[in-house]
C-alpha cells in the first residue's frame, strides 16, 4: 500500500533518483530496481517492452504508471513546429498537460547539438523587447516539465540525426530560470547526471535577467553550471528602459553579485547584450560597460535584436563598432548567432506567432 493513496497523479520525471528509490521501497519493491527504471526513462527513453524489467518492477509499473494511476509519463504534445530552411534549427511549441504551451528548440551548428528549453509559462520580468515578457507571467514549470522538453529535443535528434548526441543545453527559452530556482536545479540534477540524461554540467548554461539572490545562491551552493547574465544596460536608466525587473536589484548590486560569483566559483560569466538602436548601442555605452565589468572574468555576447510585435525598437547597425570598443578594452566579445530567425527563433516568438495566426 502506498502511504499517500489520494495524492494527485504526478509525472514520473518529477521524481529524482532518491525519490524513485523511496517510491519503490514504499511499494515493497527492492530499491535496487531504481537503476533499471532510471536507465529506461533517461537513456532508452522507453518503458516498453515491459519484459526489459524484472517481475517486481514490472508489477509496480503496471500498478503505478499510466493514465489514471499515481504516475504518468509526461510526453508533451507538439502543437506547432517551425524549421529553419537548413533544418539545423527546429523549434517546437509543446502543450503541457494543463493546456499551457512552452517553446523548446533544437539547434545544430558545427556538428554540435543544443537544446534550448523554457523554465516558466510566460515571464514576470517584462523585458520590453521580449515576446515572453510581453505575455506576462502564467506559472512556473515543474522539474519534470523541464526534463520532458530536453527528452523531446533528444528524441527529435535521435530521429533525424541518429549518429549525433545532444551535448549542450541552454535555459534560454521562455521564462526566468532563477525565478524558478528549486525546480530548475532539481531538473538539472537529472539532466546532468551520468545516470540520467548525461549532459555535462559545464555544457549547461543558465541565462538570467539578473536575479541577484539566485546568482549568489548558485555560487554558495557551488552549482557547476555556466552562468549567463542578460545585462543590456550600462546605467540604471539605460537598463530600466529595457529591463523593468532590474529595479529590485540595482545595476551596482548586480555587478557586485557577478564579481562575488566569479570570485567564489572561479568561473567565467557570459554577459548577454541585446543591441537596440539608440538605446544601448553607443560607443559611450560600450566604454561604460567595459568600466563596469573591469576585473570580472566575462565573455560578452552581443545579440542582434529580433523584432517582436509588442516593441517598437529596431536592431542596431552599430554592433561592430560597439564590439571593437569592448575588444580594445580586453574583453572577449562575440556576436551570438541568432540561428534561424526565419523560424521565429526569438524567445517566446513561436507562441506569439501562433496566437497571431489564431486571431487572424
Ligand atoms: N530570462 C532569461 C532567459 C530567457 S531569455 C534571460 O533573460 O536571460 C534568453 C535571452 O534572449 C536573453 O538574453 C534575452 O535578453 C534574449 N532575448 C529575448 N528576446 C529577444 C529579442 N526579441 N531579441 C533579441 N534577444 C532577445
Ligand atoms: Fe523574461 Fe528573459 Fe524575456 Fe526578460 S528576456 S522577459 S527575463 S524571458
Amino acid at each position: 500500500m502506498h502511504p499517500f493513496p489520494s495524492s494527485p497523479p504526478s509525472s514520473l520525471y518529477h521524481l529524482g533518483f532518491a525519490a524513485i528509490e523511496s517510491e519503490l521501497r514504499a511499494a515493497e519493491v527492492s530499491a535496487h530496481h531504481a537503476k533499471a527504471l532510471w536507465r529506461a526513462l533517461y537513456f532508452h527513453d522507453e518503458l516498453e517492452p515491459a519484459s526489459q524489467f524484472s517481475p517486481p518492477l514490472r508489477r509496480w509499473l503496471e500498478s503505478a504508471v499510466g493514465e489514471g494511476k499515481r504516475f504518468f509519463l509526461d510526453v508533451p504534445e507538439v502543437v506547432a513546429e517551425s524549421n529553419s530552411s537548413d533544418l539545423l534549427t527546429r523549434k517546437y511549441l509543446l502543450r503541457l498537460r494543463d493546456g499551457h504551451c512552452v517553446e523548446t528548440v533544437l539547434m545544430g551548428y558545427d556538428g554540435r547539438y543544443t537544446a534550448c528549453v523554457s523554465t516558466q509559462v510566460g515571464c514576470a520580468m517584462g523585458c520590453v523587447f521580449c515576446a515572453t515578457g510581453q505575455m506576462g507571467f502564467v506559472r512556473h514549470l515543474r522539474a519534470g516539465e523541464i526534463i520532458a522538453q530536453v527528452l523531446h529535443a533528444r528524441r527529435v535528434l535521435r530521429a533525424t540525426q541518429p549518429q549525433r548526441c545532444l551535448r549542450n543545453l541552454v535555459l534560454m527559452g521562455m521564462g526566468e530560470p532563477l525565478h524558478n530556482y528549486a525546480a530548475v536545479m532539481q531538473a538539472l540534477e537529472v539532466i546532468a547526471s551520468v545516470r540520467g540524461i548525461n549532459i555535462g554540467p559545464s555544457k549547461i548554461s543558465i541565462s538570467t535577467v539578473g536575479v541577484v539572490p539566485g546568482i549568489l545562491r548558485m555560487a554558495a551552493e557551488s552549482r557547476p553550471y555556466r552562468l549567463a547574465v542578460s545585462l543590456h544596460g550600462s546605467t540604471e536608466d539605460e537598463r530600466a528602459a529595457l529591463v523593468p525587473a532590474g529595479k529590485p536589484w540595482g545595476l551596482g548590486e548586480l555587478i557586485e553579485a557577478c564579481r562575488t560569483y566569479g570570485r567564489l566559483t572561479g568561473r567565467r560569466i557570459f554577459i548577454e547584450w541585446t543591441l537596440v538602436a539608440g538605446c544601448n548601442d553607443s560607443l559611450e555605452t560600450a566604454a561604460r560597460l567595459a568600466e563596469l565589468l573591469r576585473g570580472i572574468d566575462v565573455h560578452i555576447n552581443l545579440i542582434p535584436l529580433n523584432p517582436t510585435s509588442g516593441f517598437g525598437g529596431v536592431p542596431s547597425t552599430a554592433g561592430h563598432a560597439f564590439q571593437r570598443v569592448l575588444r580594445a578594452a580586453g574583453f572577449p566579445c562575440t556576436f551570438r548567432q541568432r540561428r534561424g530567425i526565419d523560424v521565429t527563433a526569438g524567445c517566446g516568438q513561436l507562441q506569439a506567432a501562433k496566437r497571431l495566426a489564431e486571431v487572424k
